[in-house]
């Protein structure tokens, strides 16, 4: 007899074959991600229940009042002490998640990724195109002369790391609250959503901005929602998964390109030669009458 578990089973099943699908369709595939990519690799996200957020802090500040550049710039001893124990995860690894979009761009169907995370792991797990919405705790300046820094000379310093060159503040380039995002970034990822066949969001619950209106560049209906917990999309999007991002991207995409994908490779590179062939023929026709006429 069919149990709830299995009529479960059967559900997941049915939902990962048809992203499967999906992606075996799409040739220009963006992921959109948020701070639930990265929880499998051990760093914990802002907003859950055990989120940075909701953690003790550590000072007699809110977490939440710490990560805002007014502080940064009044209180700069403890935004780094706060800074470095929650937000520097220098041991993370990329997990399943990372690893699986990594191949997917290697299969050339994967064209950017837009992640809001600042720990570098989609580019450690081999990512090109990553646009880091929120910046980067690798990159770090100087706000005197500009000097770059990496996250090691930011971690080793005592308290507030200074510049070797001219003393001045070393300040990570992540966006902090009251800051803007960089406005190149937001243009590259809106450039790559109006590009794309298929968005695949996962790990975020879509409430931080620009994220959040990001949507509203797509103009087909290829969306997929991959995350634990529900979002405001779930009902317009064509899938919502919700599960495991490490688990759900591992098994939908796959190691090694399938004989069917290899296949249709190879049969779409023969049509594209043969297009190739009649328009030449096409042209040379049409220059030779030119030529008659003349
Ligand atoms: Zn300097």
């Amino acid at each position: 007899m069919e149990t709830r578990q299995d009529r479960y089973e059967g559900a997941r099943e049915n939902k990962l074959n048809q992203l499967k699908e999906l992606i075996d369709k799409s040739e220009n595939i963006v992921f959109l991600g948020g701070a639930g990519v990265s929880t499998e690799s051990g760093i914990p996200d802002f907003r859950s229940g055990e989120g940075i957020f909701n953690q003790e802090s550590g000072l007699k500040y809110r977490a939440v009042d710490v990560v805002s550049h007014s502080f940064f710039l009044e209180h700069p001893e403890e935004f780094y002490d706060f800074y470095k124990r929650k937000l520097c995860y220098p041991g993370a690894l990329p997990n399943k998640a990372h690893k699986a979009l990594a191949r997917l761009e290697r299969q050339g169907k994967l064209k950017a990724i837009i992640t809001q995370n600042i720990d570098n792991l989609h580019q450690l797990a081999g990512s090109k195109n990553t646009i880091e919405l929120h910046g980067s705790v690798c990159k770090n300046f100087c706000m005197q002369c500009g000097k770059h820094f990496d996250l090691n000379y930011v971690l080793q310093s005592s308290g507030v790391p200074y510049c070797d060159r001219c003393g001045g503040v070393v300040k990570p380039n992540v966006t902090l609250y009251e800051e803007n995002l960089e406005h190149d970034k937001v243009d590259a990822a809106i450039k790559a959503l109006k590009k794309c066949d298929l968005l695949i969001i996962g790990g975020t619950s879509l409430t931080v901005y620009p994220a959040a209106t990001f949507v509203q560049f797509i103009k087909h209906g290829n969306i997929v929602i991959i995350n634990k917990s529900s979002t405001y999309l779930d009902l317009q999007a064509k899938l919502t998964i919700h599960d495991s991002i490490g688990e759900v991207l591992d098994f939908v995409i796959p190691k090694r390109r399938t004989k069917k994908q290899i296949e249709a490779a190879k049969q779409l590179k023969k049509k594209e030669e043969k297009a190739r062939i009649r328009s030449e023929k096409r042209l040379a026709k049409k220059e030779a009458e030119a030529k008659e006429k003349t």
